[in-house]
């Protein structure tokens, strides 16, 4: 799933926990792709481009369902005491899950159980079919937005930065071949879309859906 909907995500963990700050909410359901971001840099983990397409392939440590539950466990563990507030450390955990759960339902078969096995291997593939892709994950991120009850400004960020994944989603073939020969391409890429999305939706979350402003 790409960074957008990923940041719409913590939307839903906010109206339901609306005494907790957005911010943290929003590190956390991205805290794993941070993790890819830096692994890719690092060259610990890698893409690849075959037969004119892109796959994500190697993630086993930013993106099994073992590191998943395990950063999810740490980030409870260190933000309960650290902060004294239980309840942004569930919620923290649960914006982490939350990432490879939706992850798991997107990839292709590249998401491991465990980071250091080769199987059991999972992802239903949405990926695949772009334009499939492309309409849940609007429909997914306008879903967000309206349980969430956002104002036009918010479900606008939500809208513009789904339409601008429309080029990567439907890239294929030697257009791609950039990314084969300068492998930090993608992941910067990555980073700069989490970054936006990160500050767009804090922007334009915080603000009172219209009509409702009047009583503050
Ligand atoms: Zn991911």
């Amino acid at each position: 799933m790409y960074a957008i909907n990923h940041a719409a995500t913590a939307l839903l963990i906010k109206k339901n926990k609306p005494e907790l700050p957005l911010w943290p909410l929003l590190i956390s359901v991205q805290l794993v792709e941070i993790g890819w971001v830096i692994f890719n840099y690092l060259g610990i983990e890698h893409y690849s481009v075959t037969t004119g397409k892109l796959h994500l392939d190697f993630l086993p440590y930013s993106h099994s369902v073992f590191s998943g539950v395990l950063a999810a466990l740490l980030s409870y563990v260190i933000l309960t005491p650290g902060f004294k507030n239980r309840k942004l450390a569930i919620a923290f955990a649960i914006g982490v899950l939350s990432h490879i759960a939706i992850d798991l339902i997107f990839h292709e078969h590249d998401i491991r159980l465990f980071p250091f096995a080769e199987h059991p291997v999972w992802g239903l593939g949405i990926i695949k079919y772009p334009l499939v892709n492309f309409i849940l994950e609007l429909l997914y991120g306008i879903g967000c937005w309206w349980y969430f009850g956002g104002n036009k400004k918010l479900l606008a960020v939500i809208i513009i930065f789904n339409l601008a994944d429309l080029p990567t989603m439907f890239a294929s073939g030697d257009a791609l071949n950039p990314l084969k020969l300068y492998p930090f391409i993608l992941p910067t890429f990555i980073l700069i879309q989490i970054l936006l999305t990160w500050y767009f939706v804090w922007r334009y979350a915080r603000q009172k859906p219209v009509g409702t402003r009047s009583s503050n």
